[in-house]
């Protein structure tokens, strides 16, 4: 059965009244509008409005989108446009939900036409490039006069209590020369309900304007407005972020120019041709075109056309550039059009390839390196929901433990961003710098593709290890001073490392960071005084070989006990936290003090908090010991980056340690968590007094520490019970109280999200279960 189509676009007028230079349809090689007529007949609406009806019939499809396009479909006028309106309504409505939407220039919007869409139910959505400097770069008349005023009147129309319900959003075309924060602020003063940013319209034999110098200035650009939406608490979806993140969690994109999904769309043109996607009126002149019309053709017969055939078949469709690119399941190859090229067709990756590959890792990342999510903020729990919590997980999460599935859920999400980030800077690795150290990183980048396709377990072992993404998030927002060149090198470390654990034969350099090459995971090699800031290692079966023989090896130590194991890593050089330091490599006599700790702590865990312990065991790849804090002062801390990994300060007794893993599990949790689903509005500036610290803390510590003394009271009450402890009990009210005061905080508070409310009552519900207990 051929495959159904429920997306439309009806071109009811093919002139227009402004002369756009950077317009599709007028400017590009296709100049198939010459001989359209120059407005679609009410006999060749109603023939659309049929097939699309009867096909819809056919397909028992519960809803069909058309959206009126031009040209400039208001130049119609109202009557004309009234036909149209009511030849679709009356045709498909009766056999399915029809979604009608026009977009317009907005130049000759007026009060008379809102009435038309109100009474037809017609969402409207309007082209604006920005500000008036942005707008008046394209958006011209013929004689030169700008568009501006108009199109701000036509959005102050549907500003309009009576009308708002109509405005759909802005479409907005990225032009390099506009500032983008300038151009997101005159979009946000519109107040439409979404906006998109369209790439402009180009292909390899026409490539887009890229100033000298520059490799992803689109990326950039993007970026900036990124940044700054998610600075302003994302206070409005935007369409192409929305598809991107949406593509990547495996939800439909709602876009065509992101992610895999088949596109069911056709256009019906002026003089009732079908026509494919108007966009690739940008690859060559007659690329749309079918051949076929809806007078002798139904909308099976268009559909069937090897040019839509080709735009369903998802992965396999796409060049084998695309279908290795770890960010494919987001990018989708880019738009259709704009992988043309002379010599391929559209058997290329998108012409802004290297932006996308920028771009994407951000996008569907989340902090500062990053972006959260796509779906209006109350609609972020189920976002999250959909990405994989399963059944039951969120309320255990929020009762204090979580479980092992949710925990290797959690480790899933954190894959996928390491994953992303990792393709991030490997699709940097060549960028400027030392040249030397590009060369080791481009090695090392080709080596893990490799490797990537033939040990797939071996990569995934190697990237999941906690401080990859920590050095993949410090590539691509490197602190001052950083440097990146060798940061960046470390990808010949992952690579060694992949190659090792995967016994694959390799040779390749190394950087050498503080005398020492590092495999992640695995462990340092010091290298010779003469070594310059690389250093040539030989991978076999056997093992690692440096160049002239073995010096120093230092392992990862791990500690494996009956319930866990997990390595306690003292040279990795990504360890790092904010707020604490990591200790040098710990001599032979303190690592036996610590695997004794760590035993006696991980048998006390699972006899006082087994739900917790197993999660422990689930979800902690590695414990960095640090310095001790001031004296009487226990010391731990996780960092933002390093989902596995706790930090701790050797604390003296396993009683404390317990106390210390349980918190710092905690905390790790959590921040996945706010991975998948915001819990709180980050754009919050308030502060709050807590009794855990000294100094006030934001939402986000308030929640992160109710959340881990949720678990340090869970352990004192089994402290206190147990031996019926009066020293235990007081401990237990004392950490209670706490809770009960954060709780308290952000209950009363109004930075939660709906989500993050479901997350404290659940706290709150595990507090009072305490409360009847003890
Ligand atoms: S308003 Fe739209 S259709 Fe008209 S010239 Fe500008 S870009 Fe082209
Ligand atoms: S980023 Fe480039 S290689 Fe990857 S899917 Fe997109 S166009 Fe293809």
């Amino acid at each position: 059965m051929p495959v159904s189509i429920s997306q439309y676009v009806l071109k009811v007028a093919s002139r227009c009244d402004l002369a756009c230079n950077h317009c599709y349809v007028y400017e590009h090689p296709d100049q198939s509008w010459r001989a359209k007529p120059k407005f679609i007949t009410q006999s060749i609406a109603r023939q659309a409005a049929k097939r699309i009806s009867e096909h819809a019939e056919a397909h028992q499809l519960t809803t069909v989108h058309v959206v009126l396009h031009g040209g400039e479909p208001l130049l119609l006028r109202r009557d004309r446009l009234r036909g149209i309106l009511n030849a679709l309504r009356s045709s498909i409505d009766p056999v399915a939900s029809l979604d009608l939407r026009i977009h317009t220039n907005g130049v000759l919007l007026d009060k008379g036409l809102c009435a038309l869409f109100a009474e037809y139910d017609v969402q409207v959505g309007v082209s604006l490039d920005g500000d008036r400097a942005a707008n008046d770069l394209h958006r011209l008349f013929s004689d030169g006069r700008s568009s501006y005023p108009q199109v701000r009147q036509a959005l102050s129309l549907l500003r309009r209590p009576e009308y708002r319900h109509l405005y759909a959003g802005i479409l907005c075309t990225v032009d390099l020369r506009n500032d983008p924060i300038a151009v997101y602020e005159a979009l946000r003063a519109e107040a439409p309900p979404r906006i998109d940013l369209l790439l402009p319209h180009a292909t390899w034999a026409l490539p887009p304007h890229r100033p000298p110098d520059t490799d992803t200035p689109y990326a950039a650009w993007l970026g900036r407005i990124h940044a700054r939406w998610l600075a302003d608490g994302r206070p409005l979806p935007i369409r192409f972020f929305d598809s991107l993140r949406g593509a990547w969690e495996g939800r439909p994109s709602g876009s065509e120019a992101a992610g895999l999904d088949p596109v069911d769309l056709l256009v019906i043109e002026t003089d009732g041709t079908w026509e494919q996607a108007d966009s690739l009126k940008t690859a060559f002149d007659g690329a749309p075109a079918t051949g076929l019309d809806i007078f002798s053709h139904s909308v099976d017969e268009a559909a069937a056309c090897p040019g839509v055939v080709s735009r369903q078949g998802g992965l396999a469709a796409l060049c084998r550039t695309c279908r290795e690119c770890p960010v494919v399941r987001a990018c989708g190859g880019g738009l259709y059009a704009h992988r043309y090229s002379h010599e391929n067709g559209f058997d290329n990756p998108s012409v802004y390839c290297n932006d996308l590959k920028k771009l994407i890792p951000l996008v569907i990342a989340r902090g500062p390196t990053a972006a959260v999510v796509s779906e209006p903020r109350d609609d972020a729990l189920d976002a999250g929901d959909r990405h994989a919590l399963p059944d039951g997980g969120f309320e255990l999460l929020a009762s204090g433990p979580g479980d092992m599935v949710t925990t290797a859920t959690l480790t899933e999400s954190s894959w996928s961003i390491t994953r992303a980030l990792v393709a991030a800077v490997g699709s940097e690795a060549n960028d400027g710098g030392d040249r030397e150290l590009s060369q080791v990183a481009v090695a090392g980048w080709m080596l893990l593709a490799q490797l990537d396709e033939e040990h797939p377990d071996a990569v995934r072992e190697v990237l999941t290890y906690p401080y990859v993404r920590a050095w993949a998030a410090r590539c691509l927002d490197p602190p001052r001073g950083a440097d990146t060149a060798l940061d960046r090198a470390h990808l010949a470390g992952l690579a060694a490392a992949t190659a090792l654990r995967a016994g694959a034969g390799a040779e390749l350099l190394l950087p050498v960071r503080d005398g020492h090459v590092h495999l992640p995971g695995v462990g340092a090699l010091a290298v010779g005084p003469a070594a310059g800031r690389t250093s040539a290692v030989r991978i076999s079966a056997a093992g690692l070989t440096p160049d002239d023989g073995l010096r120093d090896w230092q392992p990862v130590r791990r500690f494996t006990a009956r319930n866990m194991s997990f390595t306690v890593d003292d040279i990795d050089p990504f360890r790092g936290g904010q707020g604490w330091i990591p200790t040098g490599r710990i001599p032979a006599r303190d690592w036996q003090t610590w695997q004794q700790a760590l035993t006696a702590a991980s048998r006390q865990l699972a006899a006082e908090l087994p739900a917790y312990a197993r999660v422990i065991a689930a979800g902690l790849r590695s414990v960095v010991p640090i310095r001790p804090a001031a004296a009487g002062r226990s010391q731990s801390g996780t960092a933002r980056h390093a989902f596995g990994a706790v930090a701790l300060a050797f604390p003296g007794s396993p009683d404390m340690l317990g106390e210390l893993l349980v918190h710092e599990m905690q905390s790790m949790k959590l921040t996945a968590l706010c991975d998948l689903m915001d819990l709180f509005d980050p754009a919050d500036s308030a502060t709050y007094q807590v009794p855990w610290r000294p100094d006030p803390q934001p939402v986000q510590g308030v929640l992160n520490g109710t959340y881990a003394y949720l678990a340090v009271g869970d352990l004192w009450l089994v402290r206190a019970r147990e031996g019926e402890d009066r020293q235990a009990h007081s401990q237990f009210l004392e950490f209670r109280s706490w809770v009960e005061h954060g709780i308290g905080i952000l209950l009363n508070g109004t930075a939660l999200t709906p989500a993050g409310l479901r997350f404290v009552r659940g706290m709150d519900s595990a507090v009072k279960a305490w409360v009847s207990d003890s």
